[in-house]
């Protein structure tokens, strides 16, 4: 790499096409050339785990959903990540009532999934259930050469750096972001949301009885809907519409059994949201 010293002679540089940038101009990133983004992992099915809405059920979800991963460990590679859920919710409470900031009110929301991340490690354990951290990410290619289920907590480590929204204190990016912003690193073709719920309704269909059925729609055409509230988090939908190799993700009901195993086999169960 040659160096190149600037005219006035005050910087030298390393020559290469970002020399000199700010990278924050939008004309010089629209104009510049990059490789389309490799898939690291194309064959991994990705999936989260509903805190609240699956783990909190406790015996009641987990030991049937447990065992319908434990009978596609065969047929697919399988990372899981977890939700916080009502835990995450009673610290979230407490520490917004003293004045915590953003970054701590994120910190509890990483611990509490982390927990939730242990249980399920251990539930899958007969089955090659293992809890790893966002560190082992770089050895997943071992973990499936072993046909390990790797567990790993889903709030993404922005932690104590977490930005505060414009609304309150509560961090934007948790579990439900966690799971596209890892869907996008490797590449997955499967993402699968698994909630308590068909799917995507025009409201909350625990408070809404009128709320009705959305059983496919673009991440685009959902921005524009605004809905009020949403089965996923809503920062999830424009990291989609960015996305260079998330095609679609799916939320589909861990309540109803056999639909996990259809929504891993390809089948169009509960809500597909694509990418445009
Ligand atoms: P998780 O624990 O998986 O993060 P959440 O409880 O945070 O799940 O989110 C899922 C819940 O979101 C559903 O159980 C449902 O009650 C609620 N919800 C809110 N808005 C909608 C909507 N538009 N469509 C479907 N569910 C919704
Ligand atoms: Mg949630």
């Amino acid at each position: 790499m040659p160096l190149v010293r600037e005219k006035d002679g005050k910087r030298l540089h390393v020559k290469s096409r970002l020399m000199g940038e700010s990278l924050v101009s939008r004309e010089f990133i629209d104009q510049l050339e990059i490789a389309p983004q490799q898939r690291l992992f194309p064959d991994v099915c990705l999936m989260k785990i509903g805190g609240q809405s699956i783990c909190d059920r406790g015996a009641k979800a987990l030991p049937p959903l447990i065992e319908e991963i434990a009978e596609n460990r065969r047929r697919h590679k399988m990372l899981i990540t977890t939700g916080g859920g009502t835990r995450s919710r009673h610290i979230y409470t407490i520490g917004l009532e003293l004045g915590m900031p953003t970054g701590v009110i994120a910190k509890f929301g990483s611990t509490i999934s982390e927990q939730n991340a242990l249980m399920v490690a251990i539930l899958l354990s007969p089955y090659g259930g293992i809890q790893i951290s966002h560190s082992d990410i770089a050895k997943l290619p071992t973990y499936f050469a072993e046909g390990i289920i790797p567990v790993m907590h889903g709030m993404p480590p922005y932690d104590y750096f977490a930005i505060r929204p414009d609304r309150g204190r509560i961090p934007v990016h948790r579990t439900d972001v966690g799971l596209v912003v890892l869907a996008d690193l490797i590449g997955a073709r499967t993402i699968i949301f698994v909630k308590d719920e068909n799917g995507l309704y025009t409201d909350d269909p625990k408070k809404n009885p009128a709320a009705t059925f959305i059983p496919e729609i673009s991440a685009a055409e959902l921005i524009d809907r605004d809905l009020d509230d949403l089965v996923i988090e809503r920062p999830c939908l424009e990291i989609i519409q960015n996305s260079e190799v998330i095609e679609k993700v799916q939320i589909v009901n861990g309540m109803v059994p056999g639909s996990l195993t259809r929504a891993l086999n390809g089948a169009h169960v509960g809500t597909i949201i694509h990418r445009g």
